[in-house]
């Protein structure tokens, strides 16, 4: 059997984090669900605690953790308010295309100012005609002097309103398809990059979402990341290292409308008891503790995998897959515990079957999963 015992540090960062989510993010999380607030205020602090650049290591000044440490963590976030931990997770997914596929000094000039004072990075695949087919992306680079121009346009992008970086992915030649697109770093400054306004979303409202319009931004060639052509395997082997932690945040979330759940019962009656010893609610919670439990563990499997340096794209994508669905189901049993006040915004329970939805979507769909899912899987009958 493999040993899920956590380290004194794992224990530590985990409390952590639960400390930062239960005293500075829940409180705001109802308003700011309202509101659709971006609390930046709560993102600096994060940062400084080291919760913000997880995945950077600690020679670039980030905290180096190891992709289990993370998902401790995220899962603890995602507690407190699933979209702000969106929003202070991204940073991790738009960096990581650099901490993979940039040279060292590329890593230095670019990871280094994202330690040393807080600020926000957006990862650029998603376009308006399609994200699931990511090897069809048009966003195009055009060899241009000594360096590129890009044109084109992005959508869905996390943190693009407030991001002073950018990592793109563009085509240098739409024909090649995949082995055509090309990851580049554009700073927010450079002329002709136009984020567009907060989309008005179903969930995770704590987080910015918008499009970035690219039009002829110069981008020189010491901000390419790798060759041309290796961007879409950058892409890939990026969501393969950060598809565990959205198992780990979808495990947040059922794990708070379980919490919700459970008190609820022990407090509601009906019939003269409370719900928590009518049956059919005790035979509820048991299967919402179950998916939540078994969520973990497939998170935790998928990051030892990765830190044990093995391949984790099948383990992580069954993780992500089960976890995102556990969650909906979770929180959807949770309102329904809850009756009509369930439905109701003044109880937590329906945010978080809002915010369980996306985890179903982002970062590569639940039907992309199981595509990836059922052919790792086939490798092995082959
Ligand atoms: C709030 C939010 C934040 C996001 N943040 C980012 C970000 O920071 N950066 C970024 O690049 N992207 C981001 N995304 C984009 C996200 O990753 C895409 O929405 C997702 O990959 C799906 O792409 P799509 O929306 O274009 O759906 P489509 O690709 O159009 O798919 C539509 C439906 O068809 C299904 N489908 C597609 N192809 C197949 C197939 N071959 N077989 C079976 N079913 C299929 C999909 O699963 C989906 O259900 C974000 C999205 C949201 C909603």
């Amino acid at each position: 059997m493999p040993d899920f015992s956590l380290t004194e540090e794992q224990s530590s960062l985990r409390e952590m984090a639960r400390k930062f989510a239960r005293s500075e993010m829940l409180p705001h999380a109802a308003e700011c669900d309202r509101t659709a607030r971006f609390p930046e205020e709560i993102y600096r602090k994060a940062w400084e605690l080291g919760l913000m650049n997880l995945n950077v290591p600690t020679e670039f000044g980030g905290s180096g953790l190891s992709a289990l440490d993370i998902c401790l963590i995220v899962e603890e976030l995602a507690y407190g308010c699933a979209g702000m931990t969106t929003s202070i997770i991204a940073n991790c997914l738009a960096l990581e295309p650099i901490l993979l596929g940039g040279t060292p000094e590329q890593q230095h000039r670019f990871l280094d100012p994202f330690c040393a004072s807080y600020q926000l990075a957006s990862f650029c695949l998603t376009e308006p005609a399609g994200g699931s087919d990511a090897g069809a992306i048009t966003t195009r680079a055009i060899r241009h002097g000594s360096g590129y121009q890009i044109t084109g346009e992005k959508c869905f992008i996390t943190n693009a309103p407030h991001a002073s970086l950018y990592t793109v992915f563009a085509t240098v030649d739409p024909k090649l398809q995949h082995r055509g697109i090309t990851a580049f770093v554009v700073p927010r400054s450079a002329a002709g990059v136009q984020p567009g306004k907060d989309e008005e979303k179903m969930g995770h409202r704590a987080s910015s979402t918008s499009t970035v319009r690219f039009e002829e931004v110069e981008v020189p060639e010491a901000d390419r990341l790798g060759a041309e052509g290796e961007g879409f395997a950058l892409a890939m082997r990026t969501l393969d290292q950060t598809r565990t932690p959205i198992g780990a945040l979808a495990t947040g979330i059922a794990q708070a409308a379980l919490d919700h759940a459970g008190s609820y019962a022990l407090k509601r009656r009906t019939f003269g008891k409370p719900i928590a010893e009518h049956q059919a609610i005790q035979i509820k919670l048991a299967d919402m503790a179950t998916k939540v439990h078994a969520s973990r563990l497939l998170t935790w499997a998928a990051a030892a995998r990765i830190d044990r340096g093995e391949a984790a794209t099948l383990d992580s994508s069954i993780a992500k897959t089960y976890a995102s669905e556990a969650a909906f189901q979770v929180a959807d049993d949770a309102i329904q515990i809850h009756g009509g006040y369930g439905y109701m915004k003044e109880y937590p329970v329906e945010k978080l079957l809002r915010d369980a939805k996306l985890t179903q979507i982002y970062e590569g769909s639940n039907e992309i999963q199981r595509i990836v899912i059922a052919r790792e899987l086939l490798k092995q009958y082959a």
